[in-house]
């Protein structure tokens, strides 16, 4: 298995260093010929509005869209979840995204950089139910979803204690408001990996392979 992590800008090290924990392989993508091969794609945290254009000016954002779209398994942290929701609040007018997770977003919905804050989070228990590390960091704050949404994670908001789900999954797409890769607990990489391995079982057999029984 290998999975691709998006490596035009963000915390790109930190992702390649979970995986690694977990022997996972893994490759930096930067241009479209990095895409061959991978089994699995990480969206980074960092800013949502650059990543836009440099997948734009890297030539990478059409063949990820197509990718991502037939079903590779994909986990967006923090702006990478900016980059996979489907309506989002807060961003520039011609930020481009994937549009592939039926959720509204509010970017920078928790506050400014020195409203950033750590937390234990609620977790499903798909994820272990038992309460989860989470670093937010000008993080977006996850409005709605839509029904075929799994919600895995809810946290309080500082601001106004209000319980919001901060981790979502739907089919092969999985997203973070937070930053996973940046505490010890590797549980959500772990998960991530688990769907790319279900993923992979579930490739429909060659064809070609198949008459020639
Ligand atoms: N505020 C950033 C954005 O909307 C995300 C911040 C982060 O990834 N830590 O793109």
């Amino acid at each position: 298995m290998t999975i691709g992590v998006l490596a035009l800008q963000g915390d790109v090290r930190e992702h390649l260093g979970a995986l690694a924990e977990l022997g996972v392989g893994a490759r930096r993508l930067r241009t479209p010929a990095d895409l061959a091969g991978i089994d699995g794609v990480i969206l980074p945290g960092g800013e949502s509005t650059t990543l836009s254009l440099l997948l734009a000016s890297s030539g990478l954002f059409d063949p990820l869209a197509a990718a991502i779209g037939a079903g590779l398994p994909t986990f967006g942290t923090c702006a990478g979840l900016v980059l996979l929701a489907q309506d989002v609040r807060g961003g520039r007018p011609d930020q481009r995204g994937f549009g592939v997770l039926d959720c509204r977003v509010l970017r920078n919905g928790y506050g400014r950089q020195s409203e950033s804050f750590e937390a234990t989070i609620e977790v499903s228990a798909s994820l272990g139910a038992s309460a989860m590390p989470a670093v937010f960091i000008r993080a977006p704050l996850i409005e709605s979803v839509g029904t075929d949404v799994e919600v895995l994670g809810w946290a309080e908001t500082p601001r106004d204690g209000t319980r919001r789900p901060v981790i979502c999954r739907q089919g092969n797409v999985l997203a973070s408001a937070f930053h996973p890769e940046l505490t010890g607990d590797r549980r959500l990489h772990r998960y991530f990996v688990g769907l790319v391995a279900s993923s992979e079982l579930e490739t429909p057999e060659d064809p070609v392979a198949a008459l020639a029984r």
